[in-house]
């Protein structure tokens, strides 16, 4: 199954970007977050309620350019400055719901970016972690996700390579830029019986899960995608 973003821009524009209300009043992002839920996710498989209701919640106009707003809902990854992307809906659920998250989990991210992914995993968990490389990313997340309310999310500026040890261990760690190897860093930070879940891989990259069983890593392919590189030590 391949996963890459498709580019049915006319499509989505004639269909999204009409008007801000149907005739019922229903805000537009409402009636496009359900029609991304149900043509998008629930069609590929995904059926955790807990994940389909953050992806129904969490508003993710409000995470990507505002020139790009009306395109938030569309079945693709969308540009959010400094040549990185917000992913793909699916690839955002997929990632979640592989997890196997629990109300009482805390959860570290590496890549930030729009801080997206981590207002979803702020809503099924108790706290998250997530860190962004890039300085002027970090800070528009992390002001983002106060207004938004987000406010069991800790942002911080640094090279996710490193990991948050100060905060560790923690039961899932998911990483949204790719690696060609994970870091040691976060193998030791992850708990017993934790998930890890990251896009392995240079050129191409194949999304993998790690679940940490009597110190070992237990790895599973699920899927080839496409992310961004992850930057800093990890290219040493
Ligand atoms: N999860 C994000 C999208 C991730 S894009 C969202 O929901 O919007 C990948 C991000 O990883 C980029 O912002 C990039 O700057 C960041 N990144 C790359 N290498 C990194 C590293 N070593 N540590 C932390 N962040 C890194």
């Amino acid at each position: 199954m391949f996963i890459i973003a498709s580019l049915a821009l006319c499509t989505f524009l004639t269909l999204n970007c009409s008007s801000k209300t149907n005739k019922s009043e229903v805000p537009w992002d409402v009636l496009a977050r359900k029609d991304m839920v149900h043509s998008q996710l629930v069609v590929r498989g995904i059926s955790d309620d807990g994940v389909i209701n953050a992806m129904l919640k969490v508003e993710r106009h409000r995470f990507v350019p505002k020139s790009l707003e009306k395109l938030a809902y569309g079945d693709y990854p969308l540009p959010i400055g400094e040549q990185q992307t917000i992913s793909q809906p699916y690839i955002v659920a997929l990632m979640t719901e592989e997890l196997g998250l629990r109300a009482s989990d805390r959860v570290l991210e590496i890549g930030t970016g729009s801080g997206y992914q981590a207002a979803v995993l702020a809503l099924l968990v108790e706290e998250v972690y997530t860190i962004e490389i890039i300085q002027s990313l970090a800070d528009s997340a992390a002001e983002r996700l106060k207004r938004l309310g987000f406010d069991n999310v800790n942002v911080r500026c640094g090279d996710g390579f490193l990991g948050w040890p100060e905060a560790s261990p923690f039961d899932a760690i998911i990483i949204t830029c790719a690696p060609s190897e994970v870091p040691q860093p976060l193998v030791e930070q992850l708990d017993e019986g934790g998930r890890l879940i990251v896009p392995l891989g240079e050129d191409f990259q194949v999304l993998t899960l790690y679940e940490k069983r009597n110190g070992e890593m237990q790895k599973t392919e699920i899927a080839p995608v496409m992310f961004v590189p992850m930057k800093g030590m990890i290219e040493e």
